[in-house]
């Protein structure tokens, strides 16, 4: 099967062209000429890889970035035609995977692809985190406990995924609400807790399971047992 690659890039010319040296690869290509546009496909999701202009009219590639990441760990390489540390930091503290500085060439990109293609874990399993009996499918977005589902909101979904990824390691309530929350949210720490007691109310009551642990004065943390 082909790898599948958004191009998010407003000049179009430069996104022709990388999309027919990526055709010519062997890639499937797709395309957004706009933020809005590049948001609303990557939202949607199936690519393998998303090449993301940071300058972009409308949404730029970094708020896209902080976007997508909330919800997919699909690889992303950030364009600029910016070469600042700032930069950088903010996009690789966004999530992004890999960088690269316009004017680029064709070849280093189509490395940097590569590279991520062959990183990224194979299998079904991937998909998959597992605790304590239940299961998060990352894919479909759908928890369970056994065959019974558990229905979650969004944000308790996504607390649950970053613990279940983060199995065996306590997080503090910082950490949590500035990966699953993200940069943007202002409220205390507080809503970490409130929301651990929403995943507890709806996992550990209903299935007499101890799920998330407290480590007082710390934080988090999901064990493997
Ligand atoms: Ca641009």
């Amino acid at each position: 099967m082909n790898e599948k690659i958004l191009i998010v890039e407003d000049e179009e010319k430069i996104a022709r062209f990388v999309e027919m040296e990526l055709l010519y690869e062997g890639y499937t290509v797709e395309k957004a000429f706009n933020g809005r546009l590049g948001l609303e496909l990557a939202l949607k999701g199936g690519y393998d890889i998303i090449v993301l202009d940071i300058m972009l009219p409308g949404i730029n590639g970094m708020e896209i970035l902080r976007r997508v990441r909330k919800t997919s760990d699909v690889p992303i390489i950030m364009l600029t035609a910016r070469d600042t540390v700032i930069d950088k930091v903010t996009g690789l503290d966004c999530g992004a995977d890999d960088y690269i500085t316009k004017p680029f060439e064709i070849e280093e990109l189509l490395a940097r692809i590569r590279r991520i293609l062959r990183k990224k874990p194979a299998g079904p399993a991937a998909d998959r985190l597992f605790a304590c009996g239940l299961t998060l499918d990352t894919d479909r977005h759908t928890a369970s406990f056994g065959n019974v589902p558990i229905d979650l909101t969004k944000r308790e979904f996504d607390l649950l995924r970053y613990l279940l990824e983060n199995k065996g390691i306590v997080l503090s309530r910082e950490t949590l609400l500035d990966k699953v929350w993200g940069y943007d949210f202002a409220g205390d720490t507080n809503a970490v807790d409130v929301y651990v007691r929403y995943l507890r109310s709806k996992i550990d009551d209903v299935f007499g399971i101890k799920l998330i642990h407290t480590i007082r004065g710390v934080g988090y943390v999901i064990k493997d047992e």
